[in-house]
């Protein structure tokens, strides 16, 4: 194997980083991707207007781990950012997560740090277990909150109850005694600073390894050829769905920009749980520091049927992953990696990290 070519399906953080790693280690790397370009989801570009757009959907790279970061730093400058999120309930905007400012404005009170833990105390319903998402919300904020913050907007996510989705999803999100407005508390939080797209494109660049996109793996002819697999696409569509589709949540993106203003709205994102088919509205200026007379935004409208973006965190759709798991464990030839392959609820670091460890796997072998 050490002396045939490995062929990375999948230009994302999970087949970028894996080529790369396998490239620095001398092997001879083909990436193909089905899209017309690198960077997978976190993929940003010029719009018409000159404005940086993430064409997939906000991407803001937070990490605790400082391993990662220096690995993404090898190909990239950052820009200091720390995501802020406000949400709208009853036409008014609220900080989400849900902190003390949160309660004191929602409520009209004037709550210390102790008085917010005690509000919270008084209104939580206590769940043992915390198996779903209802729970979680339910367990920590109550009933009011949780039908004003989270109850429609996973509805609309997801097409799922909280309580059919497990506890990690809504975990995701913090609840606050403070007045810290921040989305993410990661000691590291940036964008890099020429964008994502420029990051694959240092990454890629590499003698060892060759990048062909527009080119879908089930159309590639001569597979005997290649010493390894990497596969970073969806688990069942690779084992041609023998045991069932597995379910991944998609979106439609709609894009928009808007000529001579400056600025659209006052933080990077606004959630709308309650109004609209779409769950909220991005405006990547705030992202990426970029100067310009006009702004483009992003709505995000969920939807079942599209490419796929999330795993659905549920117990049942982790049954039928770990039947796919099983076929892929037993595979010597190939490896999977990535939110997709391993049909986790990834953030960009974690994938990250999930590459170097299966590059480690493949050069171990
Ligand atoms: P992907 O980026 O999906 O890459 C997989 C690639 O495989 C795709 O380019 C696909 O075209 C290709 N592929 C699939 N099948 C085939 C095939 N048959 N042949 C050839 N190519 C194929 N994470 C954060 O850390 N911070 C955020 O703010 C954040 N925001 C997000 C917002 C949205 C709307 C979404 C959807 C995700 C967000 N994420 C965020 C998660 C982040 O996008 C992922 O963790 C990461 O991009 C996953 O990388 P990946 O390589 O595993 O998958
Ligand atoms: N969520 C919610 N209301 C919000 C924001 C999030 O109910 O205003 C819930 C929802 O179920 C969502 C999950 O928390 O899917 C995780 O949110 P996050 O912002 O992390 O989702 P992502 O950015 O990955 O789409």
């Amino acid at each position: 194997m050490v002396n045939r070519h490995v062929l990375v399906v999948g230009a994302g953080f999970a087949g970028s980083v894996t080529a790369r790693e396998l490239a620095d280690a001398g092997r001879q790397v083909h990436l193909i991707d089905k899209r017309g370009h690198i960077g997978g989801n976190a993929y940003d570009e010029l719009d018409s207007h000159g404005v940086l757009v993430h064409c997939y959907g906000p991407h803001i790279f937070h990490t605790n781990a400082e391993r990662i970061l220096q690995y993404l730093s090898r190909f990239t400058e950052w820009r200091p950012y720390e995501h802020r999120v406000l949400g709208v309930v009853e036409g008014k905007l609220y900080p989400f997560p849900i902190n003390r400012d949160t309660l004191n404005r929602l409520y009209g009170l004037q709550l210390d740090e102790a008085g917010a833990a005690e509000f919270f105390e008084r209104v939580r319903e206590p769940r043992d277990p915390v198996r779903t998402s209802e729970d979680v919300v339910l367990n920590s904020v109550g009933r009011d909150l949780y039908e004003k913050f989270f109850l429609n907007y996973t509805r609309k996510q997801w097409g799922l109850e909280p309580s059919q989705l497990k506890a990690g999803v809504a975990a995701r999100i913090p609840v606050r005694t403070n007045t810290d407005d921040r989305y993410f508390t990661d000691a590291f939080q940036a964008m890099p600073l020429h964008g994502y797209t420029r990051m694959f494109e240092n990454m890629l660049d590499h003698p060892n390894i060759r990048v062909d996109t527009g080119v879908d793996f089930a159309d590639v002819a001569d597979l005997g050829s290649y010493g390894h697999i990497v596969y970073t696409g969806p688990i069942d569509a690779f084992y041609g769905f023998r045991f069932g589709a597995l379910p991944y949540r998609s979106l439609r993106f709609e894009h928009e920009h808007l000529a001579g203003v400056e600025r659209y709205q006052a933080v990077g994102t606004v959630n709308y749980p309650n109004d609209h088919a779409y769950t909220r509205i991005t405006e990547f200026k705030h992202l990426t520091g970029q100067e310009h007379p006009g702004t483009s935004i992003v709505r995000e409208y969920p939807q079942a049927e599209g490419e796929p973006y999330y795993p659905i965190p549920r117990d049942e759709n982790e049954a039928l992953f770990k039947r796919y798991e099983a076929l892929a464990l037993a595979e010597d030839a190939v490896t999977f990696v990535g939110r997709l392959a391993q049909y986790r609820y990834y953030n960009m670091d974690q994938v990250v990290g999930a590459a170097l460890a299966a590059a480690r796997g493949i050069l171990a072998r």
